[in-house]
């Protein structure tokens, strides 16, 4: 048996799990359970898998597997951004190729229709407002990335608007940016609320267990799968749990996704006062110029977002050290932003895991035989884990079109480098590039 030795393991205090509405966890795996097909992890990858596959395969039995609650994870906990237009860090105008470009654009979109349409049809109340979403910037290193980007997103036939800083209060109350770059198609979300809403509305052929971690695992014609309350033995297993997977004992796996740490805080409701204070639009989302500076959102009941800080935790775990630091780091933040709104303490703060590749490739299609996933979203995981978690369960039953096709040609995630070459190099490069993200942190 491969003993799977890295767990998840979340900080409680995720405000997005806490604001969303209260739900019944489906029971934890007890005993021997045999099935068709078993995918581990509910996150937005494992959802969208078991949906479709569900739909595909509507005689068999599949089992979905968390090891916490749904929306607890890192499905859960992140900015609820579900963004369609390519951000290639490497191209210098942040599209690259323009045919590459345009395929990972078919492939969000993809994923954006997906989930709109389980929230639709599902009337999963999360929300989902297609608002857009403004790339703001102040230090010159910013303001020279937008000017870039928009040139980019011409190239590959997509609007955007270059807004300056004195007509920006209009839109997000402060007048803190220099310029934003606005582009209409991102979707806003509440993630615990909309990833608890799928799993409640599973189809029936469906089983998902709660609070069941998979510890250990057994290859063969059959696989099994280890918990601490009994066994899964599965025909077939789909691995949809992110960084996780690399701990599963498959050598292609093995040491490539970088676990790196993000964190957030969410304000207390703003009273009628304090909106007016802030003025603006009522909802609305900034990513910053630079990678490592500020996100930030106004939710549509009425809080303020504030995500920025990175941390490289090995094991998969949060550390309590940092998150304590970094509360800091996002007071400072709204501050500068929200001076007008001074008296509004943070009513929640946390840390996700989200895994990166070294040449931001994820994995998709067979790893071992009877063994498939898609794992790795580098960071934009609410279109592409939806849309790479409902092409597997399509590719699964014999589909192929040009999506699959690129998604089996990608070379996947390349090795890391071995410690302690990997913790010294991550840790500079973050702390290199937070310092470089200047006043945009
Ligand atoms: C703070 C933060 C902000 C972010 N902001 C954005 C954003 O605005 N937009 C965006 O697109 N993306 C964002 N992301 C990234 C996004 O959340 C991820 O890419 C996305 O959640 C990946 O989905 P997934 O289903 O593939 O994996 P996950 O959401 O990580 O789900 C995997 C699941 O597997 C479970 N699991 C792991 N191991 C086991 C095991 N052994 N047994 C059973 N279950 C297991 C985990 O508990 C987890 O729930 C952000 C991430 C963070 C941390």
């Amino acid at each position: 048996m491969h003993k799977v030795n890295a767990l998840p393991a979340d900080d409680p205090s995720c405000g997005w799990f806490r604001t969303s509405r209260h739900r019944q966890p489906a029971p934890a795996a007890t005993g021997d359970i045999k099935t068709r097909w078993a995918i581990i992890g509910a996150g937005l990858t494992g959802l969208a898998a078991a949906r479709q596959l569900a739909k595909n395969f509507p005689s068999d039995q599949i089992v979905l597997i968390e090891a916490q609650e749904v929306g607890y994870g890192t499905a859960g906990r992140n900015a609820g951004f579900a963004i369609d237009l390519p951000h290639d860090i490497g191209a210098k105008d942040y599209v690259g190729d323009p045919q590459v470009a345009k395929m990972i654009l078919k492939l969000n979109r993809t994923g954006q229709s997906i989930m709109r349409q389980t929230v639709e049809e599902n009337k999963i109340e999360c929300q989902m407002r297609a608002c857009g979403k403004y790339q703001a910037a102040i230090e010159p290193k910013g303001i020279a990335v937008l000017e870039a980007y928009q040139r980019g997103l011409e190239k590959i036939g997509e609007g955007s608007e270059l807004i300056e800083g004195k007509d920006l209060p209009d839109h997000i109350g402060t007048s803190f940016y220099r310029r934003a770059l606005y582009t209409p198609s991102t979707i806003l979300i509440q993630p615990s609320a909309m990833v608890k809403g799928m799993a409640d509305t599973l189809p029936s052929n469906v089983t998902l267990y709660e609070n069941t971690a998979i510890r250990g695992v057994e290859y063969g014609e059959k696989i099994t799968l280890f918990h601490k309350q009994g066994r899964i033995v599965t025909d077939k297993l789909i691995l949809a749990n992110n960084g996780f997977g690399q701990n599963f004992g498959i050598d292609r796996l093995k040491h490539t996704m970088i676990p790196l740490f993000l964190y957030g805080s969410l304000t207390r409701q703003l009273t009628e006062e304090e909106q007016k204070r802030l003025g603006g639009k009522p909802y609305w989302g900034v990513i910053p110029g630079s990678p490592y500076g500020s996100t930030v959102r106004r939710t549509v009941d009425n809080r303020i977002l504030i995500r920025n800080s990175f941390s490289f935790n090995p094991n998969g775990r949060p550390k309590a050290d940092c998150l304590d630091r970094f509360i800091k780091n996002h007071r400072r933040s709204f501050l500068r932003r929200f001076p007008m709104l001074e008296n509004v303490e943070f009513e929640h703060s946390w840390s996700g895991y989200l895994a990166m590749s070294r040449n931001h490739e994820g994995y998709f299609g067979q790893f071992a035989p009877n063994v498939y996933g898609a794992l790795c979203c580098n960071g934009l995981g609410i279109t592409r884990g939806t849309a790479t978690g409902t092409l597997l369960a399509d590719w699964l039953a014999g589909q192929r079109n040009d999506l699959i096709d690129m998604l089996l040609a990608s070379p996947g995630p390349n090795k890391l480098p071995p410690e302690p070459f990997l913790s010294i190099g991550v840790n500079a490069t973050l702390m290199w590039d937070g310092y470089r993200a200047g006043l945009e942190s």
